[in-house]
């Protein structure tokens, strides 16, 4: 049932690794959907003893996959998992591959001097917010358990030290492509490319080069449409360098992520991200210019290079058009406005202002509107009292449709509830404290039906943190 999915392209790539054996293990979060859902079925024991690194996968070679990456615009030559092993891959019941990896399960050959460990609190944030995103609708890698290990990590100080089971629809990475571009492992990459075009569905053609280019425009369509996604429900990354970005277009790397609470295209949580280069507004461009350091790097399977240049330019021309294209369909979608109208834009625009002057809430601005078309919790979601003018304009805008149809368009974009940022503080608080959360065991369930329209405690509906305080820390 499992198998080793890397370790055909190389040692090189593919470095075989055991995850350290944590014998104290034990299961904090195991996240039984999932484990029904894909086909694993395993009972809490069996879980704890695969994924603690006491007990190998059978019929597999756990491994840490080499990568390159750009991490805030600097090109590093060897990342790789420093903290992560692969310990192994398996087919779903409807046939789809998924990986499975543990984060914080030890030092491996690329560590750098980092200590290979990860605390309880950002693998808790891991399993809360990739959970969210999924059941949002973004495309994310997911989390199957956490575990505590036992052992403490040391940080500012001693933390009670954890692994996180991802998984993932695939690894592969852009940093993946740039570190066989710089090895010019040609025949390598072949095999990853074809790897990920399998894996993506996508129909391998005679024409070598053509298959490159059909590969380069999904990954960038796959892209485009994951920020989307975020700009939809109000997500930050805060580190979206290459060996971050994978090239299925799931979110992955939960470190220092944050909700946009108050709106700003300039938000950013990440204490490190001082340039505000993944700020909420930039991180469509960052994407594609992380899209343009893969093109670079597939040049090497290419013997005249200024004509699959010009071919990739154009593809990364695409990326702006489609974007643009679903930025204007999204806000039509988020505001139910059923048909294109001439004074759509003007009528964001002009929402999308009062929100930054008034640091409005971007989640319950959508909400209180929607809300408004359901004809119901209107007590829980009040349109802000600056909106007033605006919203006679929007009204005689959406008055031509039926309410109804206003409604679930509108419920389909706009979710009630979301992973916010003091929340998501407080059930780390409650697992460093006592080992569990209250919170957390009502608070997850709502969240994985964020678009119903139901009665929620008001807690989970108020924004706590301070906007222009609130930091995130990569989760190292
Ligand atoms: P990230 O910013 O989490 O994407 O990590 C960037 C790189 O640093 C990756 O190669 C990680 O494997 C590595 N890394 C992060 N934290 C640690 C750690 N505690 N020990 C070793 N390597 C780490
Ligand atoms: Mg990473």
């Amino acid at each position: 049932m499992f198998y080793s999915r890397y370790t055909p392209i190389g040692e090189q790539f593919a470095v075989p690794a055991a995850p350290t054996a944590f014998k104290d293990a034990e299961l904090v979060l195991f996240n039984l959907s999932l484990n029904t859902q894909l086909g694993l079925n395993w009972d809490a024991a069996t879980a704890c003893l695969y994924l603690s690194g006491q007990q190998p996968l059978p019929n597999t070679h756990s491994v840490c996959l080499a990568y390159s990456g750009h991490q805030f615009g600097q090109f590093n030559p060897t990342l790789g998992d420093g903290r992560a092993h692969l310990i192994g891959s398996f087919l779903t019941p409807n046939g789809e591959a998924i990986d499975l990896q543990l984060k914080g399960s030890g030092a491996t050959v690329f560590s750098r001097g980092g200590d290979g460990l990860c605390a309880l609190g950002p693998a808790v944030r891991e399993f809360v917010m990739s959970r969210a995103l999924s059941s949002l609708g973004v495309p994310s890698t997911d989390c199957l358990a956490v575990l505590s290990t036992g052992q403490a990590v040391y940080r500012q100080g001693s933390l009670p030290g954890a692994v996180v089971a991802r998984t993932a629809r695939s690894h592969i990475r852009v940093g993946s492509f740039q570190y066989l571009a710089l090895q010019q492992d040609e025949k390598a990459m072949t095999q990853l490319l074809e790897m990920a075009m399998k894996d993506m569905g996508l129909q391998l053609r005679e024409s070598r080069e053509e298959n490159i280019f059909s590969f380069f425009q999904s990954v960038c369509d796959a892209q485009c449409d994951l920020m989307l996604k975020w700009l939809q429900v109000g997500f930050i990354h805060g580190v979206m360098n290459t060996d971050n970005t994978l090239i299925n277009g799931e979110t992955i790397d939960y470190g220092p992520c944050a909700m946009m609470e108050a709106f700003s295209f300039n938000r950013v949580f990440s204490s490190i991200d001082r340039q505000g280069r993944y700020a909420f507004g930039q991180q469509p461009n960052m994407a594609s210019w992380n899209c343009g350091r893969l093109a670079e790097s597939l040049l090497l399977l290419f013997t005249e290079e200024q004509p699959a240049i010009e071919r990739f330019s154009g593809i990364l021309v695409n990326f702006s058009e489609r974007f643009n294209e679903g930025y204007q369909q999204l806000w039509r979608n988020k505001l139910g406005l059923l048909q294109t109208h001439s004074d759509d834009q003007a009528l964001v625009t002009e929402l999308l202002e009062l929100m930054t002057q008034h640091e409005l809430d971007y989640t319950n601005t959508f909400a209180s509107l929607t809300a408004l078309k359901l004809h119901k919790l209107q007590e829980q979601f009040p349109v802000a009292a600056v909106l007033k003018p605006w919203l006679v304009k929007w009204q005689a805008m959406t008055e031509q449709y039926d309410d109804d149809q206003v409604a679930a368009m509108m419920t389909r974009f706009n979710p009630a509830i979301i992973p916010r940022n003091d929340l998501v503080e407080e059930v780390i608080n409650d697992y460093y404290q006592q080992g569990k959360s209250t919170l957390l065991d009502t608070w997850i369930e709502a969240l994985s039906t964020p678009y119903q329209y139901v009665d929620y405690p008001e807690k989970w509906l108020k924004s706590q943190s301070d906007p222009n305080r609130y930091q995130t820390f990569c989760g190292t």
